[in-house]
């Protein structure tokens, strides 16, 4: 178990360091801004949506390790997914995160993104690795406001 925790932290350590599919997207057809006040991360999201599905992503913004590995690795997972399968995945990403298990069980399929059940002992750090899961809802829906891990 401490190996696959040490394995964890190495990836989230890695995606913090070398952010996958960092800058601004030309063509993109959606955006949104999001932010979390309890830490400070901010991240801008944008998509290249074409027929429901998502063709392409790119983000920029700034945060702690947790919100920039969970952007970076949120890129990787979405690429190519329908609205509806992201928004799936969020339930699961959220269950794992926050220890719940509100979205019907399998919490294995979600890959990678597994690496992030240790911030379910830091409530503090869920909201930063869930920012990025909002921003790119908010993304989706074209929102113009800067979506908030804040309700
Ligand atoms: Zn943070």
């Amino acid at each position: 178990m401490s190996e696959l925790r040490e394995l964890y932290q190495d990836m989230i350590l890695d995606h913090s360091q070398h952010p996958r599919n960092r800058g601004k997207l030309e063509k993109a057809t959606h955006h949104a801004d999001g932010f979390n006040p309890l830490c400070g991360d901010k991240v801008k999201i944008d998509l290249m949506v074409d027929n429901g599905t998502i063709k392409d992503i790119r983000f920029e913004g700034s945060g702690c390790a947790i919100s920039t590995a969970s952007v970076s690795l949120l890129t990787e997972a979405i690429k190519g997914k329908s609205e509806r399968e992201i928004e799936i995945l969020f339930g699961k990403f959220h269950d794992l995160v926050t220890g719940k298990n509100e979205n019907s069980g399998e919490s294995d399929n979600l890959g990678k993104l597994a690496v992030f059940q240790g911030v379910r002992e830091f409530p503090m750090r869920v909201k930063c690795a869930t920012l990025s899961w909002h921003t790119l809802l908010a993304a989706l829906k074209n929102e113009k406001k800067v979506a908030t891990t804040e309700k």
